[in-house]
């Protein structure tokens, strides 16, 4: 049985959507354990619960707003405290305000220090010496690290420059300093996080680039590798793409969305480039990096997506071969530009046609590109296990489950041979 004082002194923070969405919570979690809470496993059993929210899917969206509805009846049995935090706090909350009057919280986005003192000041604690350096105590080897947040582009489909607002980088001294901390702690692995990652430090003064940052961070002794999400095609330089090649802990692996390969559709997202320059930067990417693997995001189904539309996205994926595509059929998302001008004219059972078609189809060319693996070496860094398995990636971001290994090789780079493949996956033996 639990005690009402324990449960008012435990948290549980339930997180969903992307890798931002994590680092934010985990700097979260930091924060509250410093206050001496206790983390709880049942949400129901929790004193505090913070929900970190996502709204680029309506189905993400329609899961948070389901939790706050039972949180509700939580709170009249517990007086649990509830902060909602994450995307789905913008900047006019008014109708959620209403609608959920017994969240004791609203905050903004990577609102972390807000979060922190406000428990406390509900738990009558002090939160002195608790906000500072709010970096996971017991990291794990690999890591991810906010650097640039919000996004100035405004595509037509997508919320993130209401909720995130505009792009605002941390200053460079401040993202080495977190990531030596993440370092002094295990850390071997960053990926450096941004809606629109390589439009990093163009509003810090003076002005920085994300290869500037990639070679302060490469000098740090115990980092080995470095990632970075997402990019968008018109900012990523050629210097950018050098940095990749030139600096050796910097990983030959580039997520470069697409989204779509028709002009039209391309115009209609208005993401600013169209599918032969899309096409000239992958070209660039290739002679510069030739090994580099490289994945992307598409979008089935934006309103007006004819069969032609979409025959010109399958051509990318075919001339490209991506090692992996983020596919999503197109949803409404409230207050895009999309969602108040363009008819969503595609029924769902087409949208999920198109899906399917893009997975066979991608299936194929993974497996295709996967092959080439079989028998030879890789550098694994070993993270840890999955349903029992052991597991780490490549400099490739391939996923790799490893035989004859036990637990001495985890938070290790290990020498590992290929020794069967998937579409999904590598299976290695320890050499
Ligand atoms: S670049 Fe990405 S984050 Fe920015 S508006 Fe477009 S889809 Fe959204």
């Amino acid at each position: 049985m639990i005690t009402e004082e324990k449960k008012l002194e435990s948290f549980h923070i339930w997180t969903v959507g992307c890798q931002m969405n994590v680092a934010d919570s985990q700097r979260v979690d930091v924060g509250l354990k410093r206050l001496g809470l206790d983390e709880e496993k049942n949400i129901e059993d929790a004193g505090i619960v913070v929900l970190n929210t996502c709204v680029v899917r309506q189905s993400a969206e329609d899961t948070a707003t389901g939790l706050l509805g039972k949180l509700g009846k939580q709170k009249k049995k517990n007086n649990t405290f509830i902060c909602v935090t994450g995307c789905m706090v913008e900047s006019t909350i008014k109708e959620l305000e209403q609608r959920f009057p017994h969240v004791d919280l609203w905050a903004k986005p990577q609102d972390t220090s807000l979060i922190i003192e406000n428990i406390a000041d509900y738990l009558d604690l002090s939160s002195d010496g608790c906000l500072e350096n709010l970096i996971p105590e017991k990291s794990k080897f690999a890591e991810f690290v906010p650097i640039v947040q919000g996004c100035d582009k405004f595509c037509t489909f997508c919320v993130i420059p209401y909720r995130r607002g505009r792009e605002t980088s941390k200053p460079l001294n401040d993202v080495v300093n977190e990531v030596q901390n993440l370092s002094q702690n295990g850390t071997l692995e960053v990926t450096l996080l941004g809606q629109n990652v390589d439009s990093y430090g163009h509003d810090l003064f003076p002005k920085k680039d994300l290869s500037d940052l990639m070679y302060s961070i490469s000098d740090l002794d115990n980092i080995l590798r470095i990632r970075f999400l997402t990019s968008h095609p018109n900012d990523m330089s050629r210097k950018l793409i050098e940095t990749i090649r030139d600096l050796p802990k910097v990983c030959k692996s580039i997520n470069l969305p697409f989204q779509a390969g028709s002009n039209r559709i391309l115009a209609n997202m208005r993401r600013g480039y169209t599918r032969d320059q899309y096409l000239k930067k992958i070209e660039e990417i290739k002679s510069i990096v030739p090994d580099a693997t490289i994945t992307t995001d598409l979008i089935v189904g934006f309103p007006g997506e004819t069969e032609k539309d979409f025959e010109d996205s399958l051509e990318i994926l075919n001339l490209v071969k991506f090692d992996k595509v983020h596919v999503a059929a197109y949803s409404e998302r409230k207050g895009t530009y999309a969602f108040r001008k363009i008819d969503d004219n595609l029924t769902q059972q087409e949208k999920r046609r198109r899906l399917n078609v893009v997975n066979e189809l991608q299936d194929k060319i993974q497996f295709e590109l996967n092959s080439k693996y079989l028998d030879s070496e890789q550098d694994v860094l070993v993270e840890g296990y999955i349903r029992n398995k052991l597991y780490g990636r490549t400099e490739g971001d391939k996923l790799v489950y490893i035989e004859n290994a036990d637990d001495s090789v985890i938070g290790k780079i290990q020498k590992t041979k290929i020794i069967e493949i998937s579409s999904y996956s590598l299976i290695g033996a320890k050499i």
